[in-house]
C-alpha cells in the first residue's frame, strides 16, 4: 500500500471534516395518533403504518412483566 507523500496541513483537514456533520432525521406526523415519527417506517408509538395497525407496540409496563 502507498503512503500520503506529504503531511495534510490542519486546513485541509478542517475542510475535510465540515462534511462530516450529521444530517437531522426527517420527521412526519403519524396519522393515527399524531406523533412525530420517521417517514416509510410503521409508528413506534402506536404501530399505525398508512393508517392500519401493521405491528403490535409492546407498553413500558408491558416490557417489566
Ligand atoms: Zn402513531
Amino acid at each position: 500500500m502507498s503512503v500520503p507523500a506529504r503531511r495534510k496541513s490542519s486546513s485541509k483537514t478542517k475542510k475535510g471534516r465540515s462534511h462530516q456533520a450529521l444530517k437531522k432525521v426527517n420527521l412526519s406526523k403519524c396519522p393515527k395518533c399524531g406523533k412525530a415519527v420517521e417517514p416509510h417506517k410503521a409508528c413506534a408509538f402506536c404501530g399505525a403504518y398508512k393508517g392500519k395497525e401493521t405491528i403490535k407496540v409492546k407498553s413500558k409496563k408491558q416490557k417489566k412483566k
